[in-house]
């Protein structure tokens, strides 16, 4: 029987990059290290920081809502509710649930109170992307929700295979703008609220037996309108063939990263949103002509007034 490299106890897993054996326990343990030695690394957080916690009920926002829990944090946990059918319910159970037992104030906004449509309809009507207007949707309520409980910062549960997937994608495309919103932390401005993303060094398999060993609920299904192209698909498992290959040049790569991440930096001329003073680069921010194209009226100051009284009841 092999044995943990801290206890007697039999491995459950072996990482490779570290050279260790450790069993269910420990493997946690190993984890939440990580993710508090990420969030001193990269100086995530300021003393007494307040965080919104985006969550989604998949394992990766859930391995990250449980981890940062221990820490004694003062945490708000966030469900967007975008209406994607069966998937948002069951989401939002998962949410529910989990922050009860980890005992996490939770709130729920849903996009159809605020606006009247769901997602899909609001995506349709606008002739654009599912996922580009969830982007855009999901910023903005964030940051709003953000800016009206008063958080230092918004976490996200990005893991290290997505973010490497998607730094090589823009590099292979050229768009070396987007590789600068990839790096560990955005900084806060006036009317916008600096993100985290505390799984940085976290792959996506670490996630997977994070939520295995520690018997935490997750939703297993994915998204239904989530598209992977081939490139996608294959740079993912290029990093991982990599990986195996050379033991920890993920994370290597990762910190590379960060450490240049300002270079790709291109500075935008800011300005705000001419409707609801949302800080935007055009005239009008992306949510006010989101709406504006798909439901003729721009729902900025609306949504701000809704997410305002949500924010004041919980
Ligand atoms: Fe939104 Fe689903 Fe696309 Fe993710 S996969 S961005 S949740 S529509
Ligand atoms: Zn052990
Ligand atoms: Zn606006």
């Amino acid at each position: 029987m092999l044995k943990c490299h801290y206890c007697s106890s039999e491995s459950s897993t072996y990482i490779k990059y570290a050279k260790m054996h450790l069993c269910k326990e420990h493997f946690i343990n190993f984890i939440d290290r990580k993710i508090e030695s990420s969030l001193k690394r990269y100086k995530m957080l300021e003393e007494k920081s307040k965080l919104l916690l985006a969550i989604s009920g998949g394992k990766d926002s859930i391995v990250m809502l449980n981890s940062l829990s221990k820490l004694k944090l003062n945490i708000l946990a966030l469900y967007l509710d975008l209406g994607l059918g069966n998937y948002s319910n069951e989401a939002k159970k998962i949410c529910e649930e989990i922050t009860s037992i980890l005992g996490v104030n939770f709130i729920t906004i849903s996009l159809k109170d605020l606006i009247g449509i769901d997602l899909p309809s609001l995506a349709k009507k606008a002739h654009r992307p599912y996922c580009s207007v969830c982007g855009i949707v999901k910023r903005y309520l964030l940051n709003i929700a953000a800016l009206y409980s008063k958080v230092d910062k918004i976490a996200m549960g990005h893991h290290l295979d997505d973010l490497l997937t998607f730094i090589f994608k823009n590099f292979i495309i050229q768009r070396m703008e987007d590789i600068s919103k990839l790096g560990p932390k955005t900084e806060s401005m006036e009317g916008l609220i600096g993100r985290i993303r505390p799984l940085y060094e976290v792959s996506e398999e670490e996630t997977r037996l994070y939520v295995e060993f520690s018997n935490l609920p997750y939703l297993e299904s994915k998204c239904p309108y989530m598209f992977r192209g081939d490139l996608e698909i294959l740079l993912r498992d290029f990093i991982n063939k990599l990986e195996d290959n050379f033991p920890g040049i993920k994370i290597s790569m990762i910190r590379y990263i960060a450490k240049n991440i300002n270079k790709f930096k291109i500075e935008s001329k800011w300005s705000y949103c001419k409707n609801c003073g949302h800080p935007s680069i055009s005239e009008y921010c992306s949510f006010c002509k989101i709406t504006k194209k798909a439901i003729g009226e721009m729902y900025g100051n609306i949504v701000k007034e809704k997410i305002a009284k949500i924010i004041s009841y919980n």
